[in-house]
């Protein structure tokens, strides 16, 4: 499998990125359809989100994530694990997306199918005019009630709550709240507020340490490689199961796989070309080379 690799600096342009790439590579991405961008915390880097798992930087630098980002802290100590997301949440609000998220949304413009699957929980995709994205830890900015496995299942019959399809184990139930009350309390500083129709302790709606991703989320993302022609990984560290098989399994179905990294992963060695740099520099660039018309 033919490889190519190169850096693009701060000066990268659509010109010397084509130049770059292999010609029967760009002929490839330009006749593709369906597309996946897959992206990881390099993605949101630029526009300054603290990334999850970075333990060197940012929020992640003061506190152990198993004390602040599992089911057993917030069981534990709700305000805690709520108060530390409001942080989180507040410098999420604070980011805007970045060129490179731009440039995915700008995409779509340029004709092929284009799903974006990512492990942030920023919502910078939606937010930059992406239409259709697989989150597939969650979103930061919205809430679900907490399911606490333990009270479930001590309980005699619970029964699911209409507002946040969680278990209804609580007494207080409202039984005129709707959807809409529920959609309209928010990640802030405060009390850990409680589901309007059942009572239980909300939550951001993201996937947690220990927890496992959501079905119909990893669903949606397999049907999209498994339909695409292309595949880009942007910024992804490929350490986490099942996201990280992804790029493998269009691959594997004979999809053209592109690396976009500053730090290039195990991935580097078998895809069909890789860019070392980052996001924000590198997508407007390879776009503008693989669909000039655009
Ligand atoms: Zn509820």
């Amino acid at each position: 499998m033919p490889i190519t690799s190169w850096k693009v600096g701060a000066g990268g342009t659509a010109r010397a990125t084509a130049s770059m790439l292999d010609p029967r590579l760009i002929a490839d991405l330009r006749a593709a359809r369906r597309v996946v961008v897959f992206t990881g915390a390099g993605m949101s880097a630029e526009s300054g989100i603290p990334t999850f798992r970075d333990r060197l930087t940012g929020l992640w630098a003061q506190v152990d994530p198993m004390e602040v980002a599992t089911a057993r802290a917030f069981r534990a100590n709700p305000q805690r694990t709520w108060d530390w997301h409001v942080q989180l949440a507040e410098a999420v609000r604070a980011a805007a997306p970045n060129a490179g998220h731009a440039a995915i949304a700008a995409l779509e413009q340029a004709g092929p199918e284009v799903t974006v699957i990512t492990q942030n929980v920023d919502a910078l995709h939606h937010r930059a005019g992406s239409r259709e994205v697989v989150e597939l830890h969650g979103n930061l900015l919205r809430l679900t009630s907490f399911v606490d496995e333990e009270a479930a299942f001590a309980a005699a019959s619970p029964t699911i709550c209409r507002v946040c399809d969680g278990y209804a184990v609580w007494e207080h139930c409202d039984p005129y709240a709707e959807r809409g009350d529920l959609a309209a309390i928010e990640l802030r500083a405060g009390p850990v507020p409680r589901c309007p129709g059942c009572g239980a302790l909300l939550r951001p709606d993201v996937v947690w340490f220990g927890e496992p991703l959501a079905v119909d989320a990893i669903e949606a993302a397999w049907n999209a490689v498994d339909r695409c022609e292309v595949l880009i990984a942007v910024g992804a560290s490929l350490e986490v199961e099942p996201a990280a098989s992804l790029p493998w399994r269009a691959l594997a179905r004979g999809a053209r796989v592109v690396e976009v990294n500053p730090v290039p992963t195990a991935l580097a060695a078998q895809c069909h070309a890789v860019i070392s740099g980052a996001a924000a520099e590198v997508l407007p660039a390879l776009f503008a080379a693989i669909w000039p018309e655009r």
